[in-house]
């Protein structure tokens, strides 16, 4: 295996290596892209062993804020200087497009970690001089302390970001953190602890542990020294995760899935909803929990809108995702493909109509990748399992509404509250719309804009918590309430309720 690299994990401020390896493949091609050194419950266990130690110092938590700030600007900078390299790595791990890894996975990573160095400096760590006058006179301090070690569990379609919407808010607020990425994506993650390691992060403040989830997560999940675990990933593995936390009572912050509802208004813009929704179901060929992958569409223009659909969605390019003119890329595995296939299958069994399904690449090269053709199902209604489940492909299920109560009753009618979206020329009517739907996310005419100033999260079986947002440190702080007497009077002390102030004269 000559010229294919191999990663050790980082722990304790050391590069670590282990007597097994996993592989990581190319989904566009399966070629060999690394070798990674896989970790196990004992490598976990040494990686929160490392992230206590650091934090009982106090090297990180004791750091002001500015410098911490500092230090997450320049891993910022560091990723930044090496765009190009790491978008190339990205693509090739996890087989999003070049412009897509380009502008969301490193693009966003870098400037979300400077939204959280910014979050650093502002944050109201301590608030002291809050007088109390009843029922004494005390004053007081209200201190936001960080929690200790925290988790990141991370999935792999958006591996970098994700794993910086973990380590911003938690390092930001003084804590140490071990990462998990999933076992098919760890090389962008071991690359941003290179990138922390060169700026001078201090040992043992961020370890990255690879390993299966069921070992390395698992453990990281029940483990008693972690204080705070955030997960990203399916919600069946969220719950499992929950489960485990419950054990010390950990502080949990879930991003789960989600079954998206874009509904799209009479009143649209047709050509610019039509371009949003394939933009809303086909980024990351459909892997984003985010997706808006129900597709309500008014009775009026449902036929001319699903022409235009499949007439613009032809024009799409699947192939090569290094190739900056490609639209969608591949699947993560073969897994997933068999499981998208599976729910195509089920969506015309169920009496859905194959309004569209493009072409897979057929050129030499690609022929081992994992491709499945972006796929319109019309016809669906929303009991049908494709229009429940997350599919996590290129697949859109149509479904006909009425009028504007009907969509909503319908995007609400799911175990899911991630994202959803709506289409109309009035924004006082798509408002209204907003306002009703049960969604931690909606976007109007547009779709997977995530703005770091904004909370992140899901309602109902989507999610539990927010990340991004100015309130995101809150979720890796514990809030310490410290009273100081002002009196000096034993007489006037409250607890001669108990104690009385003749006796104790
Ligand atoms: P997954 O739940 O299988 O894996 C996610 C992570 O959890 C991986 O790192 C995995 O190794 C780890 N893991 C697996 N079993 C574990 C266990 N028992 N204990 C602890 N960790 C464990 O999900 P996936 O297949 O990587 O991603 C697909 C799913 O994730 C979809 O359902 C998707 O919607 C969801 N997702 C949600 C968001 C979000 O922001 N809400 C983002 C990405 C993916």
């Amino acid at each position: 295996m000559t010229g294919i690299p191999h990663y050790p994990m980082y722990i304790d401020g050391r590069w670590r290596d282990a007597s097994s390896s996993l592989e990581v493949r190319d989904p566009a091609t399966n070629e060999l892209v690394a070798t990674v050194a896989q970790g196990d419950v004992t490598v976990a266990d040494e990686a929160v062993a490392a992230a206590k130690a650091a934090h009982a110092c106090g090297v990180w938590r004791m750091t002001p804020p500015d410098e911490r700030a500092r230090i997450l600007d320049a891993i910022a900078d560091n990723l930044a200087a090496r765009f190009d390299e790491l978008t190339a790595l990205q693509v090739r791990e996890n087989g999003a497009t070049a412009r897509s890894a380009g502008a969301f996975l490193l693009g966003y990573s870098i400037a979300h970690l400077k939204y959280f160095a910014s979050l650093a400096r502002s944050y109201a760590f301590e608030e002291s001089g809050l007088l109390i006058e009843a029922p004494t006179l005390a004053a007081g301090v209200l201190r936001r302390e960080p929690v200790g070690v925290c988790a990141g569990i991370v999935p792999w379609n958006f591996p970098l970001l994700l794993a910086v919407w973990k380590l911003g808010p938690a390092l930001a607020a003084g804590n140490t953190i071990v990462l998990k990425p999933d076992d098919q994506t760890p090389l962008t993650l071991l690359e941003l602890a290179r990138a922390a390691d060169e700026v001078g992060l201090p040992a043992g403040v961020l370890n990255v542990v690879t390993g299966p989830g069921q070992v390395v997560g698992a453990r990281l999940a029940e483990h008693p020294d972690v204080r705070k675990v955030a997960f990203t990933g399916s919600t069946e593995v969220g719950k499992t995760v929950m489960r485990a936390a419950a054990g010390n009572v950990k502080k949990v912050t879930l991003e789960l899935g989600g079954k998206g509802a874009n509904i799209v208004c009479d009143d649209a813009d047709l050509d610019l909803a039509v371009d949003g929704t394939l933009f809303g179901f086909l980024l990351m060929c459909g892997q984003a929990c985010e997706s808006g992958t129900r597709l309500l569409l008014h009775e009026s223009i449902h036929d001319e809108f699903v022409r235009r659909l499949v007439a613009r969605a032809s024009t799409l390019v699947v192939g090569n995702p290094m190739d900056p003119t490609t639209d969608i890329g591949p699947l993560i595995s073969a897994k997933q493909k068999a499981r998208v296939e599976k729910y195509i299958a089920l969506g015309q069994e169920a009496g859905c109509k194959v309004a569209f399904q493009g072409t897979v690449p057929a050129e030499a090269g690609l022929a081992d990748g994992h491709w499945v053709a972006p796929t319109i199902l019309t016809g669906a209604t929303n009991d049908m399992r494709v229009a429940r489940e997350e599919i996590f492909g290129p697949v859109l299920v149509v479904i006909k509404c009425a009028d504007d109560a009907e969509a909503v009753a319908i995007a609400n009618d799911s175990e899911y509250g991630l994202s959803a979206g709506v289409w109309s020329a009035d924004n006082e009517r798509a408002l209204a719309i907003a306002r009703e739907l049960e969604s931690g996310t909606v976007w109007i005419n547009d779709w997977h804009m995530v703005n770091a100033m904004f909370p992140f999260g899901g309602m109902k079986q989507s999610g539990l918590g927010r990340e991004l947002g100015p309130r995101a440190l809150d979720e890796y702080t514990e809030q310490k309430f410290v009273h100081v007497d002002m009196t000096n009077d034993r007489a006037k002390r409250v607890y001669a309720v108990v104690v009385s102030a003749a006796a104790t004269a």
